[in-house]
């Protein structure tokens, strides 16, 4: 079933979602927890339309698959056709701010990664993109990368992240993915997360904010 985008005041963005360009890597202290090199250029890979869900829903992933880990992380709503843009044709192109839960079967990734396989199954599955409603971001100043964004799992925090952190930022982050996939109104982009990564718990309550814009509650199943 399509899923179109709502903000948080309840308006309905007027596209359903299309794709979901996620970044791997974006933060160092992640990249290393993973016993990752930090890239030298974004590594990217998309969750497709049908993986994403509403954050503000019990969370219920395919626990018989494997593990599954949280990743918080900055999503970015864009709202106009995006080919080949500026940085700041890409920063004007962002109409909303969210979190967005990348869950990650890691078992699964650990053995694709072994193989050589892309990374799809475990990253593009069914209810892989929990999506929060959006800040509308449209007339209003956003200093990107002076964000501060937290994710707790019954009251303790669990993911820290500051935007000033990422290796590759908004703007210009977004411009290189429009070089590589061109961005419809719709589609969203996840800025990769901090480190803290963990497995998802069962019947958790869950606490994510971005600091002064956005704060939400919800569970997982
Ligand atoms: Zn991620």
């Amino acid at each position: 079933m399509a899923f179109a985008p709502r903000f948080i005041d309840g308006k309905v963005f007027g596209q359903d979602i299309g794709k979901v360009v996620c970044v791997g890597r974006n933060y160092a202290a992640h990249a290393r927890e993973l016993g990752n090199d930090v890239p030298d250029q974004p590594l990217l890979f998309i969750k497709p339309a049908s993986s994403v869900v509403d954050l503000a829903k019990p969370i219920a992933p395919p626990r018989h698959l494997g593990t599954v880990h949280f990743e918080t992380e900055l999503s970015l709503l864009i709202g106009r056709r995006l080919h080949e843009a500026s940085p700041d044709a890409a920063r004007e192109a962002i109409v909303g701010m969210g979190l967005a839960l990348d869950l990650t079967l890691r078992d699964m990734q650990d053995e694709l990664k072994a193989r050589g396989q892309p990374w799809e199954r475990a990253k593009g599955f069914n209810g892989a993109c929990p999506l929060s409603p959006f800040v509308s971001v449209k007339g209003r100043f956003v200093d990107w990368q002076q964000l501060g964004f937290s994710m707790d799992i019954n009251g303790e925090l669990r993911q820290r992240g500051y935007t000033e952190r990422m290796l590759f930022p908004v703007a210009e982050l977004v411009s290189e993915i429009s070089h590589c996939f061109t961005l419809e109104p719709g589609d969203v982009v996840l800025t990769g997360t901090p480190e803290g990564v963990g497995v998802l718990p069962q019947q958790a309550r869950l606490t994510m904010a971005i600091d002064d814009w956005l704060f939400l509650d919800t569970a997982t199943v």
